[in-house]
């Protein structure tokens, strides 16, 4: 990578000296290399981690044609086209505990779902459906063929790649997995994040406040955020605005981490030595972002490890984190086919004022109205440091670089919360 703090050439939007959002987030994107060390677990333990090899079934699932009603079954070429007609009942299956005989044309047996549907037989009648007399069990014209059964490999067929390598594993997948008899995988091995908050003015929750101090929130923000997109976290605290202090914490940090991630620091005060630190160590980028909340941005490496540099503010730390850093994250962590993030349309009911030339990210609450459509109003003041404004949200509303002021009424694009991670 170039040294490039003196010269935003590659992605330099010469009217504003601002960088494009898809810009950064292609650039950012385009550099990452998945990590290849990989780890078998059990499969309690797979939840969030991505698959190394595409998984195969080696039997068909269901494994057995079986009941999917409590019944009778019956050979459905038996069945009554006209009149009522008796089945002589022989038995009964249950699930986990089949009927070992062979039906006959005019016999049937009683199942429960999931039964393992006996030989000669293709068909369940519902017991709602079916009157007892003794040991015979009467049966009404007009039922189907085949009704009620789930018939062999209707789920899973033997051979067939049940998760894709690449798939971050959820819930269902890992049911799908258990489905078929795996109960432990293949997966890369999560990556190492180092967390740093910068600044003379932060103190740790917990700490008496000084004057002209406050109390560092992206560091808790930021170990969430990497928990949930499944990186082990080292938190190491807080580095002053000092040069030394910087380099010393940087240097030390990348002999553990796969990516140090810092916050604060990135502008060009003379108190941020991130960057100057960073010239020292590795390569820097530092792009001015055109989002709000966002810039600046620093993207580099030291060594081997990936260095971002998140804005100071709270909310910016959240929004470069939700556009930047998570995509490569999930690129890091071996994922494919990376689907992006769900974006709907909602009614605004409050106006989302913007600037021209660069996206803004709103944070909002996305309800329904009493025709039941989707609506979505501000959470109100929009500052980039107002982290409580990401608490009260349920979504954020996106307008583009090249979207105006949205208006009460207007429709806009939404983020839901939910399903970001
Ligand atoms: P900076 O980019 O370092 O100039 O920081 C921008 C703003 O974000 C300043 O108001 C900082 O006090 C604030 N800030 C920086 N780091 C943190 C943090 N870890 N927690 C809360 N606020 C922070
Ligand atoms: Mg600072």
């Amino acid at each position: 990578m170039k040294q490039q703090s003196q010269n935003f050439n590659d992605c330099f939007d010469p009217r504003s000296g601002l960088v494009p959002i898809a810009e950064a987030e292609k650039q950012v994107f385009d550099q990452i290399s998945p990590l290849s060390t990989t780890e078998v677990v059990s499969l309690p333990k797979a939840l969030g981690r991505v698959l190394a090899n595409a998984a195969t079934s080696s039997i068909d699932v269901p494994p057995h044609a079986n009941s999917a009603m409590d019944g009778f079954a019956i050979a459905g070429e038996a069945l009554p086209s006209t009149d009522t007609k008796a089945f002589k009942i022989l038995g009964e299956a249950l699930a986990g505990k089949p009927w070992h005989g062979t039906c006959g044309e005019n016999q049937t047996v009683r199942v429960t779902t999931g039964a393992m549907m006996p030989k000669g037989t293709d068909s369940v009648i519902i017991q709602e459906d079916v009157t007892i007399e003794g040991d015979q069990a009467i049966i009404n014209p007009g039922h189907k063929a085949f009704a009620n059964v789930r018939q062999a490999g209707e789920d899973l067929k033997r051979g067939e790649v049940t998760v894709d390598s690449g798939t971050k594993l959820s819930p269902a997948e890992l049911g799908v997995l258990a489905s078929t008899g795996i109960g432990r995988v293949e997966v890369f091995r999560k990556p190492i994040a180092a967390v740093f908050s910068t600044g003379d003015e932060l103190m740790n929750a917990g700490e008496t406040l000084a004057a002209g101090s406050i109390y560092d929130s992206n560091r808790y923000v930021l170990m969430g955020l990497l928990q949930n997109s499944g990186a082990n976290v080292i938190n190491l605290g807080v580095i002053p605005d000092d040069y030394d202090k910087t380099l010393e914490a940087l240097s030390s940090a990348r002999k553990k981490a796969d990516l140090i991630i810092t916050s604060g620091g990135v502008s060009t005060g003379s108190a941020d030595f991130v960057i100057k630190a960073l010239e020292q160590l590795g390569s820097i980028d530092l792009w001015r972002i055109a989002i709000r909340p966002g810039r600046p941005f620093a993207f580099g490496r030291i060594g081997d490890a990936l260095f971002f540099g998140l804005p100071g503010n709270p909310v910016a730390v959240m929004v470069t984190y939700y556009r930047l850093l998570q995509p490569a994250l999930r690129k890091l962590m071996g994922e494919h086919n990376l689907h992006p993030t769900p974006v709907l349309k909602a009614r605004a009911t409050t106006p989302f004022r913007k600037k021209p030339n660069r996206a803004e990210v709103y944070r909002a609450i996305l309800s329904r109205d009493e025709l039941g459509n989707p609506v979505v109003s501000s959470t109100g003041q929009q500052g980039s440091g107002l982290l409580s404004s990401m608490s009260q949200a349920n979504c954020f509303v996106l307008l583009d670089d090249s979207d105006t002021t949205a208006s009460p009424g207007d429709m806009v694009d939404v983020q839901p919360f939910h399903g970001l991670i």
